[in-house]
């Protein structure tokens, strides 16, 4: 029995396959985005430096002390085309780009990466590690968390090690982490914003500690994103 066609229905043909000079580009990547945004880097051993933040949504690692709640969900924020955050990256002229989150490993940032690099950006990534990794970077900042360790392979390609301390057991942590990375890597302890004793806990163990750095938020003490 021959059955009516279902003029509605989209058949699969090799033209809706492979594209062809006659069919449209394909979408171009979107990424849910909480903000994006131009000012100094705050913290690590890039502080001071001009800065294009592009903040993606998602994170599922769960610190109780994160001071971006608001990126946990992707479900509040809009998605961008990849295109449009370079064009906005670029009418910046910052240093330097740097992909933060939010937890943005939690997307594949190889058509983001590529294309901030076309238009001849440096591009930095801020990642607590916990997903796997991709896209081109210039400077990976791994801040680990004990929340949801890192990924295995992502501790060979950080160029600094960020970690953050409110407790004398997270010091331990941070050596254990630091056992992991290359010798090169640099080694920042940030005192967690809202723990009293953390400041004093980082500056002791520095002293102690020749191999480690302090990290401040410095943004925060200027008030500023
Ligand atoms: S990894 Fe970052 S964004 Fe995610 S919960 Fe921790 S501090 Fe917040």
């Amino acid at each position: 029995m021959v059955r009516a066609m279902d003029r509605s229905a989209r058949p699969e043909t090799v033209s809706s396959v492979y594209p062809t000079p006659h069919t449209p580009h394909p979408t171009p990547p979107l990424l849910p985005i909480v903000e994006t945004f131009h000012s100094v880097q705050g913290e690590g051993l890039w502080t001071g430096v001009s800065a294009y933040f592009i903040r993606l949504a998602g994170c599922d690692v769960g610190c109780p002390w994160c001071d971006t709640k608001i990126s946990w969900s992707t479900k509040p924020h809009g998605k961008v085309a990849v295109a449009d955050l370079v064009q906005q990256a670029q009418a910046a002229n910052p240093f330097m780009v740097v992909v933060t989150g939010g937890e943005p490993l939690m997307h594949d940032l190889t058509p983001l990466t590529q294309a901030l690099k076309q238009a001849g950006l440096r591009i930095h990534l801020e990642t607590s590690g916990a997903h796997p990794f991709s896209g081109q970077f210039d400077w990976i900042s791994l801040s680990p968390k004990r929340f949801k360790p890192p990924q295995p392979e992502i501790y060979a390609l950080a160029h600094e090690l960020k970690v953050v301390i409110a407790t004398a057991d997270d010091l331990a942590w941070a050596e254990a982490q630091a056992a992991r990375v290359p010798a090169t890597t640099v080694k920042l302890l940030q005192p967690e914003w809202t723990s009293d004793d953390s400041q004093q806990l980082v500056f002791d163990y520095v002293k102690q500690h020749p191999d480690w750095r302090i990290s401040l938020q410095t943004h925060k003490f200027l008030g500023v994103k």
